[in-house]
């Protein structure tokens, strides 16, 4: 794509041309296919499982959401996903609606707590209580729907502190939020522990599983220990699955599962003070795509139980290895006990911002953290488990010597 700005075009252009433009345009795109990346794609590296989401992507291309009663079958699809997701997370089969993604899924989760505290307690701008390794989509969720967001340090081991939690509860209370597993640190905050503060203090408990809701059932399958999390802990009145991460399907597909139909209900608007006939929706877009529901549909019936835990074990395989590597490597080392898939690379010595451009010139993309360097593990890099240490144990290395470089060129 050409760099400069343009007015608007006179004239149309042949298909072939834009494609062939469109094409050169992605140069500079991070190139996920080759694992380099580790974040933004999830790549299950299944070329049968990609072929059908391009051909149901096909179908549903221009159908709108917008109206369920207007496509049944989407309709069908979307209580199909929602009644597996429970099954998975041991839930109400009824008690949910697909949403365009973790953020949206959140920002639902809090306008229903907002709104249960309004109506139930008469709490007028009411607050919610968050570990501070919450996705910062709580954050936002609370900016724009007036919502007081309360921030708790984490304790040592990067999971919630119940006990500082606990302490900042007070009547204007609506939520307390737990991740399974955060992102920062992939590490699952003790949800039963904070399910029962939550009843005791009669408030809804979200488990924020956008990451790990598609992994961590198959993990616990496979024999991992994974703490519990869904809605076998009493008291969790809330779950946020992302189908578009470790449930493999393309981007536009997460899940907010609650644990009563009557939470649900809450979620919905309904609206008829105007000319142009009644308005209702469950979710925060009005006009919707179709794709994302049929391909969440279509991935979940085409991999399976046998197919999640497929993908989960090669995930497991990837992230051992990995870890194993890191812990081999002098000077670095993985945060906290992480479930597989997620982690945190950190240094007490090292500046690991220097590895990281290292890691940068031999075209990996790590993202940075405050306190280190951050991984998301797909199928596809159980191929570059080694060339990755490698350049790691490398980066490692001569990361002082990077640092000379960077203050030479003013550190940009
Ligand atoms: C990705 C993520 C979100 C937000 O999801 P989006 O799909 O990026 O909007 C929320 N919570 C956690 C733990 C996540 O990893």
């Amino acid at each position: 794509m050409t760099e400069r700005t343009q007015g608007f075009p006179k004239h149309g252009q042949s298909a072939d041309e834009l494609l062939a433009e469109l094409e050169a345009g992605r140069a500079k795109d991070a190139d996920w296919r080759r694992a380099r990346t580790f974040s933004l794609v999830y790549n299950p590296a299944d070329p049968g499982l990609e072929h059908l989401q391009e051909q149901v992507a096909r179908a549903y291309l221009h159908e709108n959401y917008l109206n369920p009663f207007a496509f049944p079958s989407l309709l069908r699809m979307e209580r199909d996903v929602v009644a597996m997701a429970a099954d998975l997370f041991h839930g109400e089969p009824r008690a949910g609606r697909l949403s365009s993604g973790g953020t949206e899924s959140i920002f639902l989760t809090v306008q229903v707590a907002r709104d249960h505290a309004r109506l139930t307690r008469g709490i007028e701008v009411p607050a919610i209580v968050v570990p501070e390794t919450a996705h910062p989509a709580f954050a936002k969720a609370c900016h724009y729907l007036d919502v007081t967001e309360i921030r708790v340090p984490v304790r040592r081991d990067g999971r919630a502190d119940v006990a500082a939690m606990a302490s900042v509860i007070d009547n204007r209370t609506a939520l307390v939020v737990g991740s399974a597993p955060c992102y920062p640190y992939g590490v699952v905050d003790p949800i039963p522990e904070l399910a029962a503060l939550a009843t005791e203090r009669s408030v809804l408990c979200h488990v924020d599983a956008c990451l790990g809701g598609w992994l961590l059932p198959f993990l616990e399958r496979l024999g991992e220990p994974i703490p519990p999390w869904d809605f076998r802990v009493d008291g969790v009145t809330s779950i946020s699955a992302d189908i578009h991460k470790y449930g493999w399907c393309f981007k536009g597909a997460s899940l907010l599962l609650h644990r009563e139909e009557d939470l649900l209900g809450q979620q919905f608007f309904v609206f008829d003070r105007w000319p142009g006939g009644v308005y209702g929706s469950a979710t925060t877009a009005g006009t919707r795509p179709a794709a994302p529901i049929a391909a969440a549909w279509a991935t979940i019936r085409y991999l399976g139980e046998e197919g999640y835990l497929r993908l989960a074990d090669q995930v497991r395989t990837a992230s051992k290895a990995i870890r194993t590597g890191i812990g081999a490597i002098d000077g670095i080392h993985v945060t906290g006990d992480p479930v597989p898939g997620v982690f945190e690379i950190a240094s007490d010595t090292l500046d690991m911002s220097a590895v990281g451009d290292v890691m940068d010139d031999r075209g990996w993309h790590l993202d940075r953290q405050q306190g280190g360097l951050h991984a998301i593990l797909s199928p596809s890099h159980t191929a570059i488990v080694d060339e990755l240490l490698g350049d790691l144990a490398d980066a490692v290395a001569t990361h002082g010597e990077s640092r000379g470089v960077q203050a030479r060129y003013g550190g940009v």
